[in-house]
């Protein structure tokens, strides 16, 4: 294991090599402590709903905003994103390990060799 030094209340790390992090597994455990009741309470439906209204605010972002807002709407979509995946029991990190961790799922190359898409 590398050094780390681990920051109270802070849920990301910092090292030498890396700088500092924060996985997806320890995002979503976050978000899950932060808001678990509520969003078992709203349900999954509710739930992509809020994620839908966030990727709409991304959209609006990408098109007119500054990179300090595009930044906070790709965390906000992000978040609803993790959400989600809480309401509906799916580990994300495991999910995305599993699918994109040795490649691309098309073609499975590191670098895509897959036709472009328009
Ligand atoms: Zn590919």
């Amino acid at each position: 294991m590398p050094a780390s030094i681990y920051l109270p209340r802070r849920i990301y790390y910092c090292d030498l090599l890396k700088g500092c992090v924060m996985e997806i597994r320890e995002f979503q455990q976050l978000i899950n402590r932060m808001y678990s009741d509520k969003d078992r309470r709203r349900g999954p439906a509710g739930t992509f709903l809020w994620f839908v209204e966030e990727v709409g605010e991304l959209a609006s972002a990408i098109g007119e905003g500054t990179k300090e807002e595009k930044a906070k709407e790709f965390a906000d979509v992000f978040a609803w994103l993790v959400t989600l995946a809480n309401v509906e029991g799916i580990d994300l990190d495991q999910a995305v390990q599993e699918k994109y961790g040795t490649g691309c799922p098309g073609c499975g190359k590191i670098i895509c060799t897959c036709e472009e898409k328009p």
